[in-house]
């Protein structure tokens, strides 16, 4: 039998999720996957193409191009992380940026952006062991997910470790825009019609914002215990 569990993360932005997700994946030595990545990779396609930009959303144009992108997450043994490639190009840098940032939500709400992503992101966990997060993989990419766990913590904090995290990988952006973009994204992302960001009805909630990456640890090792056993 199949011990392996599906773990499904959602939650608001930069509310820690893809730090907890890879540190859950790496003690189960499970498969982690950052849907936002795959969101933010098929932005920047859109972007390069001229689909997406200060005044331009072509979503007839973005519709076909999904037919064109690739993406893939291939495992760096520098940095012990796996970066996101797009037709075979490390993109991992360019997709935190501002830029991206600023259109990831609105390519998002898109619904062939969304078909073609979410049925990527299922025949990835086709054989569970694996670590999602995201704003809909409890709700829509794994209803059935073994554990579900919706993140949370006040808008200060969030944009303060963003803040953080971009300055530590040498992207330039200021406190203030961090913030707005978080507070932007939060608003399109829970107010889209397809697959909003929404707490799922069996998701426990983890406020992290006085936690440290240990606490999260030992909070989620119980929940996770129980989920095995229950196999
Ligand atoms: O997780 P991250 O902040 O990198 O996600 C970037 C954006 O991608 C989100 O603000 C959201 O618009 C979109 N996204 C989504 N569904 C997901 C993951 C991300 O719509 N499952």
């Amino acid at each position: 039998m199949d011990k392996r569990i599906t773990i499904a993360i959602d939650g608001y932005s930069s509310s820690g999720k893809s730090t907890f997700a890879r540190e859950i994946a790496k003690e189960l030595g499970y498969i982690y996957i950052d849907s936002g990545a795959m969101y933010r990779a098929a932005t920047l396609y859109c972007i390069r193409k001229g689909l997406a930009g200060r005044d331009v959303i072509d979503i007839q144009g973005i519709a076909e191009a999904m037919k064109e992108i690739r993406i893939e997450f291939v495992y760096n043994p520098d940095s012990g992380e796996s970066e996101t490639y797009l037709n075979s190009e490390n993109v991992e840098k360019e997709i935190r940026g501002l830029d991206v940032s600023a259109h990831v939500s609105a390519i998002s709400k898109i619904s062939e952006v969304r078909t073609r992503l979410v049925e990527l992101q299922k025949q990835m966990g086709a054989n569970r062991g694996i670590v999602m997060d995201g704003r809909d993989i409890g709700t829509t990419v794994f209803p059935d997910a073994d554990l579900k766990i919706f993140m949370t913590a006040p808008v200060d904090i969030r944009a303060k470790r963003r803040y953080e995290e971009l300055k530590n990988k040498g992207i330039d952006a200021s406190f203030e825009e961090i913030r707005n973009n978080i507070v932007a994204r939060d608003i399109t992302d829970e107010n889209r019609d397809i697959s909003p960001l929404r707490r799922a009805g069996d998701a426990v909630i983890l406020d992290n914002s006085r936690m440290s990456i240990a606490g999260q640890m030992e909070w989620v090792r119980k929940l996770i215990e129980e989920k095995l056993h229950d196999r």
